[in-house]
């Protein structure tokens, strides 16, 4: 394809945009692919749309790759699925709420993890049909308190997200896995920088999920990484080891502590003592937010307990003692998590200030309606590693855990360095929180219903554009990955000879033949302009046709490394296929 400069509808621009913060935003606009038309809404024009189509070329390649089916779905939604899973009200002033003319409320789509849910479920009803991956490329709208940095942070912007749909948690994490194996190619392939770090999993709840971040000093993420190991890691999600504690669960199962049939006071404290919670207890100690299982003489189960938790008195060892006998007690172990997933592995209580590497298991089910967990609570479901302070304020007050760098690396590998990223994808291992809402099962070979299990996994698309462009840039405009470039070679008519302009023609013609997408500079601006214009823009191969070619040469200049090379024009389809 050949796309000729003097029609294109294009107008680049030599002043940077007064609003822009970043290179993307100020190169973008400027180099003529987005124009802003509100807060965090903006135009794409003809080279943008070429770059954006290019971007879910790759995803979609990638996605079908791991035999995902593409869907569709509408942005503009009813309010039930979402009333539903409670997320109507939860997404608060983000979500745009609207209503028709009838007076039914409706929203547009931030993620739509309910409409998936709902559409397999409407569809496929034996074991036999799972497990499957859905998804689209679609717009997503959320009212962003900050839309920032033009089309990084938008209000409506575009997005990969897909959903997989399994019977067990094997399947799960296989599904997961394929999306994660994806996720690197279709990165690697846009040219990006990145990282992947667990993150913890926010208002979508589900047990396992890493972010991708694309490094860039203008990203909105901080990250730490070790310096001694491919360690990475959200800020917000790692946990600063306490001095002389240890989380529970760290403890190899064999030396999970039990007290004694019929504890005592002693044994009871020697017990506390014994499990590491990050404090010394004595016999005169009050207990809060503990989470312990008991055996009562005789049975074979355990019963958890929860000790002091919030809307309780705390106890003390003397009525410990008392509501325990004769019970054994020990503490929870990851079995526990596995059999229970409504539990919460955080901290909470006072006494896990300073001491965030010290886990308290609590049940939130204990104390429905607190909202020292919040988010957990009205969600009810599996939280892991929650950060005190971010999501959920025990008792008052609590500031984050803090990393700074210089802090020892949580695998014992090194020192944390702290760097900054943006996040263009984030899978999760949702589980069967969205299946419980709607009833998502399958028939299963023995006539029993198999609860579904799901996934989901987002791509900032139009993100991407700009995140690529953050790393991809330099003084003069953008340097496009050859993989997402808004063509493949730039021919700049250097010049108003009639020879230059039937050469370059040529030229042009010969390298779309040879599968070469073209951007002709035809226009009969001067050849300075022409230049500047093409470094701006970006693509990654730049031929001059000028004075040379009376001598049957162009030249040949590489965009990123500036190396300018003298072709005979004969040869020039050669050189550059
Ligand atoms: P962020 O932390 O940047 O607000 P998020 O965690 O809210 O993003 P997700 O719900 O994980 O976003 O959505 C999946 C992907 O969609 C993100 O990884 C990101 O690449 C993209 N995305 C999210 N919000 C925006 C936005 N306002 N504009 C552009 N892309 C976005
Ligand atoms: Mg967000
Ligand atoms: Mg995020
Ligand atoms: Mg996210």
């Amino acid at each position: 394809m050949i796309t000729r400069m003097s029609s294109l509808f294009l107008r680049t621009l030599r002043e940077d945009p007064a609003d822009a913060e970043v290179p993307s935003h100020r190169l973008l606009v400027r180099a003529g692919y987005v124009r802003r038309v509100a807060p965090g809404g903006y135009s794409w024009l003809p080279l943008g749309m070429r770059v954006l189509r290019n971007v879910e070329r790759v995803v979609r390649e990638e996605m079908d790759a791991i035999g995902a089916q593409e869907i569709q779905f509408p942005a503009l939604l009813p309010r039930e699925p979402y009333e539903a899973t409670g997320r109507w009200t939860e997404y608060g002033p983000s979500l745009f709420r609207l209503k028709d003319r009838k007076g039914a409320d409706y929203l547009l789509g931030p993620t739509h993890e309910e409409l998936f849910a709902l559409t397999v479920k409407g569809e496929y009803s034996s074991y036999k049909d799972y497990p499957v991956i859905l998804y689209q490329i679609q717009t997503k709208y959320r009212d962003e308190e900050r839309p920032r940095a033009g089309i990084l942070r938008g209000r409506e912007f575009l997005m990969k997200d897909s959903y997989s749909f399994d019977l067990d948690d094997a399947g799960l994490e296989r599904s997961y896995q394929a999306h994660r194996a994806a996720y690197i190619r279709i990165f690697e392939r846009l040219g990006l920088k990145y990282v992947i770090v667990s993150a913890t999993s926010g208002a979508m709840g589900g047990s396992a999920s890493e972010e991708f971040l694309a490094e860039s000093d203008t990203g909105e993420d901080t990250f730490v990484r070790s310096t001694g190991s491919a360690y990475a890691a959200n800020v917000e999600a790692v946990t600063t080891p306490a001095p002389a504690a240890q989380s529970v669960e760290d403890k190899p199962a064999a030396q999970v502590h039990h007290t004694p049939n019929t504890p005592t006071i002693q044994t009871l404290v020697d017990f506390l003592n014994a499990a590491n919670l990050g404090r010394t207890f004595s016999a005169g100690d009050t207990l809060k937010n503990v989470m312990v299982k008991v055996r009562q003489p005789g049975a074979t189960d355990w019963e958890l307990l929860g000790v002091g938790l919030p809307g309780d008195r705390e106890v003390d060892m003397k009525r410990l003692e008392a509501s325990l006998y004769p019970a054994e007690v020990a503490l929870l172990d990851e079995a526990d998590f596995t059999a229970n997933p409504f539990l919460v592995k955080g901290y909470i209580g006072p006494e896990a200030l300073g001491a965030n590497g010290v886990r308290y298991l609590v049940d939130p089910r204990v104390v429905p309606g607190t909202a020292w967990v919040t988010g957990a609570n009205k969600l009810d479901h599996h939280v892991v590693d929650l950060v005190c302070g971010r999501d959920f304020t025990p008792d008052g007050t609590i500031e984050a855990a803090e990393v700074r760098e210089g802090d020892p690396s949580p695998d014992g590998t090194g020192t944390l360095v702290a760097a900054r990223g943006i996040e263009v994808g984030h899978i999760f291992q949702l589980g069967r929180k969205f299946a419980d809402v709607f009833g998502l099962d399958a028939l299963g070979p023995d006539g029993k219903p198999i609860r579904i299990t799901m996934g989901s996994y987002g791509i900032g698309v139009s993100r991407v554009v700009a995140a690529v462009a953050e790393q991809h840039h330099d003084d003069l405009g953008l340097v496009w990955p050859r993989s997402i470039a808004p063509a493949d070679v730039h021919v700049v008519i250097a010049g108003k000879d009639e020879a230059l302009r039937s050469g370059a023609e040529q030229l042009a013609a010969d390298l779309d033949a040879a599968g070469l997408t073209v951007l002709l500079d035809d226009r009969t601006a001067s050849p300075g302009v022409k230049f500047a214009d093409a470094e701006l823009i970006g693509v990654p191969t730049i031929v001059v046709v000028g004075r040379g070619l009376a001598k049957g040469l162009v030249e040949v200049k590489d965009r990123l490394s500036g190396e300018r090379t003298e072709v005979p024009v004969e040869q020039a389809v050669a050189h550059l296929t």
